[in-house]
């Protein structure tokens, strides 16, 4: 944010007393020249005529002649002066006249463009109340013109919340106010139809010709792309099939959490679930009942873990689970719940021909001094499975067993 700058109506107003002192004191020179040489000329020629002639007739004949050419040559004189002065003057006009067609040509072609830009541009008076809405900002809000220019209600139906349009309400005024300027600024709006959109703004503070303060407002509808972006972030750190937390995102909250409790001295125990006979239900089924059955066991999983656990997707059919502070016990009793409610969910009851039910086997580990980090309890962890493998499927193991 900076500080504005100061009022440029000022100067404008400097320049124009100037030229008219120019103008005064351009005539005043011009009619003291006329004077002294209507002076000298009295002086002179009567001077060189009483010289020059004796004849008296002869010299009130001159006197005459002198008068006339005098009246001629300053007529000739003064019609030069002005023929200049005026010819500049009428230049000048037609200058101005022209700048002035430019100026509105401009002022159309600003118009046009602020009208039809595909953003959303507003401008607001000293008091913010509302005075420019262009086309995108009718189209982006649904509130047309005529209901918003001139006061400023229309912010009341776009930012329902007090307390929120409060708070934008006291940043407008700072940029009125101190010349403060926002950029990338994002505020969520509800526009007529209902829908909530996300807009970034860019506002500052400027002077009219007339120095009047304003602002005006930029704002570009990125509710679409927060979406993706959001959407996006999401996907960074989810499996896409189970919607569980990827192999990725496992071992950075998990192994940030392990050492959390490394330190605290609070137990840290690990769930490796693997599906028995996993490929049995793909070469029998395809791969899209394969995919349900993975979707259902990663939800049994997440729904038995709750908020205290992180539960993901390893790889293939391997689901873990990270139970910061709970230690082996907890650890294989959550184990035999994930069990247990695999084998009476039934997800392979739609097939008719499975003939049995679907199981997986469970390795349970405790973080003890052997397990250095994540790493090393994930493998005893995946170990346990194993040995629930060899030992007959469908249980619970811990590295004793
Ligand atoms: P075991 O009881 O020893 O675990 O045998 P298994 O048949 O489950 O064999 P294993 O765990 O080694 O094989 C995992 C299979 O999972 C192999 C692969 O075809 C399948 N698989 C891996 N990812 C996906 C997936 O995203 N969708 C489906 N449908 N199958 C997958
Ligand atoms: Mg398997």
């Amino acid at each position: 944010m900076e500080q504005g700058k100061s009022n440029p109506g000022e100067p404008a107003g400097r320049a124009g007393s100037a030229v008219l002192k120019l103008a005064a004191d351009k005539a005043l020179l011009i009619a003291l020249v006329y004077l002294l040489l209507g002076l000298l000329w009295i002086l002179g020629s009567d001077s060189a005529l009483n010289a020059l002639f004796t004849d008296p007739a002869l010299v009130a004949r001159m006197q005459t002649w002198k008068g006339w050419f005098y009246v001629v040559l300053t007529a000739v004189l003064l019609y030069a002066v002005l023929y200049r002065l005026l010819r500049s003057e009428a230049s000048q006009l037609l200058r101005q006249s022209r700048q002035r067609e430019d100026l509105s040509l401009l002022n159309q072609f600003r118009e046009s463009i602020i009208d039809n830009a595909n953003i959303w541009i507003n401008v607001l008076d000293a008091q913010a109340r509302v005075t420019v809405w262009n086309k995108a900002a009718e189209q982006i809000s649904g509130y047309r013109r005529d209901e918003v220019i001139g006061g400023d209600g229309i912010w009341t139906l776009l930012y329902p919340d007090e307390d929120y349009r409060g708070d934008i309400a006291r940043r407008v005024r700072a940029i009125l106010d101190d010349g403060f300027e926002v950029e990338g600024f994002e505020t969520r709006m509800r526009c007529r139809d209902g829908e909530c959109k996300i807009i970034s703004w860019n506002q500052r503070r400027f002077f009219s010709d007339t120095g009047e303060i304003g602002s005006i407002a930029i704002g570009q509808d990125v509710t679409e792309r927060k979406r993706l972006q959001l959407e996006l972030e999401r996907m960074a750190v989810h499996d896409p099939l189970t919607g569980l937390y990827n192999r990725r995102e496992f071992e950075a909250l998990a192994g940030a959490r392990f050492a959390a409790c490394a330190t605290e001295g609070r137990p840290f125990s690990m769930l490796w679930i693997d599906i028995d006979g996993f490929k049995g239900v793909n070469d029998r089924f395809g791969h899209q009942v394969g995919d349900e059955v993975l979707r259902g066991v990663a939800e049994l999983l997440r729904d038995a873990v709750g908020e205290s656990g992180i539960a993901a997707r390893y790889g293939g059919d391997e689901l873990v689970a990270a139970l910061p502070a709970s230690g082996a016990a907890d650890a294989r009793a959550l184990g035999e719940v994930v069990r247990g409610r695999v084998q009476e969910a039934g997800l392979l009851e739609a097939c008719a021909e499975a003939g049995g039910t679907l199981t997986v086997s469970v390795g349970a580990a405790e973080r003890d001094g052997c397990h250095a980090d994540l790493a090393a309890l994930a493998s005893a962890a995946d170990k346990a499975m194993y040995r629930a493998k060899a030992t007959g499927r469908n249980r619970v193991c811990g590295p004793e067993d």
